[in-house]
């Protein structure tokens, strides 16, 4: 028998639930549903200058009126400091890391990707009171190059040199975002990571992590992203995006609707669900963009 799956949702409390993020929520629900799986919280608040106090807290409320039942307790990245030092000393002592000093005004005259200006450098020390981020090198030539398989998109490749080496640590001390869910999709044993689209070209870097951490490869699937009516990607501050708590049952039908499964705004959250999860094909998913109706 093979192990069973176990997906999640990683939401950052940066603000309460909005459609987007529901929409993420509710294929990865019916997504662990349909597999006979867990679906498992992680609360990625690793960022507090980013944080809006009570986000966390509405986002289980938001969760929950729409009958998107989460397994076991939430994992909070806040609490998860340790581990994440771990997978640093592990890439440190596999000579994988380096401390850059760069200042943005350096990289963004290199344009979007890291030059290697300071990968020389590696771990040494450096003056006092230097600040500094640290980053993890990425290969050069054939070996930068990453396939993996999207279960809607089909086969992606990147090549992780023109990324350019990568931010694991920042200068403000934080942890980057693609060291922490690397660690914790591994710790949690996530199987298939259900998301959206605009994290496609951060799982090129979670894999080359993955592969230097000795951790394995979980499935991956990038939903679409929602748009407006000129086709620009509707983002939190627009307000857009916002969803009423007063209306779980609309909300979840124009997910629903979007998504090309059957919603009904009269009919309770779990009855849609239900019928949801029968008619889930995860290959039958629109690619998008998806424009708000
Ligand atoms: N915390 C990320 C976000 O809210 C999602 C991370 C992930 O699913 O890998 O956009
Ligand atoms: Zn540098």
């Amino acid at each position: 028998m093979s192990a069973p799956a176990i997906g999640r949702f990683a939401p950052s409390p940066s603000g309460p639930l909005h459609l987007g993020s529901l929409l993420a929520a509710v294929v990865g629900w019916l997504d662990a549903e349909a597999n006979g799986g867990r679906w498992l919280l992680r609360i990625e608040d690793i960022d507090p200058p980013r944080e809006q106090p009570g986000a966390t807290a509405a986002i289980l409320e938001a969760l929950t009126a729409h009958g998107l039942h989460w397994d076991g307790e939430p994992m909070l990245q806040s609490t998860r400091s340790a581990a994440y030092q771990a997978a640093l000393d592990q890439l440190a002592a596999a000579g994988m890391l380096f401390r850059c000093t760069c200042t943005r005004r350096h990289l963004r005259a290199h344009g979007g990707s890291y030059p290697g200006t300071c990968r020389a450098h590696g771990m040494a020390a450096l003056p006092a009171g230097t600040s500094h981020a640290l980053r993890v090198r990425v290969p050069d030539g054939d070996a930068a190059r990453i396939h993996f398989h999207d279960r809607l998109r089909g086969d992606c490749c990147f090549d992780l040199a023109q990324q350019g080496d990568f931010i694991v640590r920042r200068r403000d001390c934080l942890w980057a975002y693609q060291l922490a869910v690397v660690v914790d999709d591994a710790a949690q044993g996530v199987t298939d990571v259900v998301r959206g689209v605009d994290l496609l070209d951060s799982t090129p870097r979670q894999i080359h992590l993955q592969q230097l951490l000795g951790l394995p490869r979980p499935t991956y699937l990038h939903l679409p992203v929602l748009v407006d009516d000129r086709g620009d990607k509707l983002s939190k501050q627009t307000g857009a995006l916002a969803i009423d708590l007063s209306s779980p049952e609309l909300n979840l039908a124009r997910v629903l609707l979007w998504l090309e499964l059957p919603g009904d705004p009269t009919l309770p959250v779990q009855t849609q669900l239900a019928a949801a999860l029968k008619a889930y094909r995860p290959d039958a998913l629109p690619l998008g963009p998806i424009r708000l109706t």
